[in-house]
């Protein structure tokens, strides 16, 4: 059922700090504006919230045990570990939203990214590098949510997962916000994804 609409499947990944959440908002802010119809879905994850972060917003926040269990009842698409937390993209609500003829958001790192593909190989998979590792380790301390040891610890998945970005099909450099965004826009909006 899902196949025919796997093309508005957008996955976007990126190391923590690369500017993801500014790119998306700037995105759910443009088809806001223009009345277009997106869904970003929300994962659930056992990390602990973040200042600032909104539980049911940003994420749904879980215990263990309750992630353990949703994963036993088959709640998720695809479920991964990441930086020691774990994250899960709830089955419900893609598929309605895709049938409704939303365009789907998933904010998903590597792993779960090239998960989702096997399923859904016409899925339009995004990833978004910061210029280079010494501006995410700057910009990573300039946000100051994360402890010294939790920098340190998503520097070095960084190095990991960058070298995943050749299985994405395509890739935005994010130096400039405005530019990111629009070449984004393009992918997402406007047809430039074959
Ligand atoms: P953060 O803790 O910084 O919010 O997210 C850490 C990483 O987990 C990011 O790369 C983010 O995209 C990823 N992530 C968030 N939700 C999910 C999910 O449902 N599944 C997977 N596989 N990764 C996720």
């Amino acid at each position: 059922m899902l196949s025919k609409f796997q093309k508005n499947i957008f996955l976007i990944t990126a190391p923590s700090g690369a500017g993801k959440t500014s790119l998306i908002k700037n995105i759910l802010k443009y088809a806001n504006i223009r009345e277009k119809k997106i869904f970003l879905s929300i994962s659930d994850t056992t990390r602990a919230p973040r200042q600032g972060e909104l539980n049911n917003i940003d994420y749904c926040f879980i215990d263990k045990l309750k992630f353990k269990e949703n994963i036993k009842d088959g709640k998720y698409i695809e479920h991964a570990e990441v930086h020691g937390n774990f994250y899960g993209t709830p089955k419900a609500n893609i598929e309605q939203h895709l049938e409704d003829g939303y365009k789907v958001i998933l904010e998903i790192d590597w792993q779960g990214a090239l998960t989702i593909l096997k399923y859904y190989p016409d899925a339009q998979s995004i990833f978004i590098s910061p210029p280079s590792l010494e501006d995410l380790s700057k910009r990573l301390t300039k946000r100051g949510l994360d402890s010294e040891e939790v920098i340190l610890k998503r520097i070095k998945g960084a190095e990991l997962e960058l070298k995943q970005k050749d299985h994405f099909k395509f890739q935005i450099v994010n130096n400039l916000l405005d530019t990111a965004t629009e070449n984004l826009i393009n992918i997402i909006f406007k047809g430039n994804n074959g």
